[in-house]
């Protein structure tokens, strides 16, 4: 059996019912990771991954637990805590689109968006931030995306967010570095999971011909560059955006 990377190491996720972050919980407990995991509405999905990831040997809690709301968040970190004993890795992925032209978008629809994407990162890195300084460690991951790097046509809030993300994980890995908490982004491009599944086929297509390595990438490659971020493979890196695209912004 080879070695575990991530053996005796904590970790949470946020939204991992499905898509990419599920992808995470997942490969982080094959590490050796134990595994939080949140969700907001898929109950019977959230279900199903913890017995998955109990099957693999490790402690396994799921939270339904709002991103966006800066209360659920102090009081998921501390339940997180408790529950698995510590906290080593967050990995912030939870994130939402509510796409339209600027002329259309509505103030909820960039309220939300920034809500769940950017102000959901603050709420659980404030949350935990001393739990991390007086331990001396830690490992903080943030998904971003290539749109917050490059910009898109209709998601001028969702890219807001991202960009955002950038920042404060730049920001972040500044003022943490000295007690050796590393904090780091992952920007992924057109990765297949329900996300991607609500786009119109004429702009899948797009994407995929500006693509160099000619296809959309899986969860599982995102949550590879994760696992990499989490583990002592990564110890020298910090404040950077690792892009998991397929060479698309190159
Ligand atoms: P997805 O399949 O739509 O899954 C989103 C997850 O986030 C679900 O588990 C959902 O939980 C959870 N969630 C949504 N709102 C939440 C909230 N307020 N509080 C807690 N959890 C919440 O999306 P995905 O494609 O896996 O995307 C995951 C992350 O990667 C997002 O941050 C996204 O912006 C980013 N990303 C995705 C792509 C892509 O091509 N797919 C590209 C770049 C970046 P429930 O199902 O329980 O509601």
């Amino acid at each position: 059996m080879t070695t575990q990377l991530l053996k005796g190491k904590k970790a949470l996720v946020t939204g991992a019912s499905k898509g990419i972050g599920r992808a995470i919980a997942y490969k982080l407990a094959e590490q050796g990771a134990d595994v939080a995991f949140t969700y907001l509405s898929n109950q019977q999905k959230a279900e199903e991954l913890a017995t998955e990831l109990k099957e693999l040997g490790v402690n396994v809690k799921s939270y339904r637990s709002d991103a966006s709301s800066h209360d659920e968040a102090n009081e998921l970190i501390s339940n997180v805590i408790n529950d698995l004993g510590g906290l080593d890795i967050l990995v912030n992925n939870a994130g939402i689109t509510k796409d339209n032209l600027l002329m259309r978008m509505s103030e909820d629809m960039w309220d939300d968006v920034l809500r769940v994407n950017l102000k959901s990162v603050y709420n659980t890195v404030k949350a935990s931030v001393r739990h991390f300084l007086k331990q001396k460690q830690g490992s903080i991951i943030n998904i971003t995306s290539v749109v917050g790097i490059r910009g898109n046509a209709g998601q001028s809030n969702y890219s807001a967010s991202k960009a955002g993300i950038i920042g404060f994980t730049k920001s972040i890995a500044l003022e943490l570095a000295s007690r050796n908490i590393r904090c780091n982004a992952i920007a992924p491009g057109f990765i297949e999971t329900d996300m991607t599944d609500q786009l119109d086929q004429k702009v899948v297509d797009e994407w995929r011909s500006a693509i160099p390595l000619k296809r959309g990438g899986r969860p599982e490659e995102v949550a590879d560059a994760v696992t990499f971020l989490s583990s002592d493979l990564s110890t020298y890196i910090t404040g950077q955006v690792i892009q998991v695209d397929g060479g698309m912004l190159t």
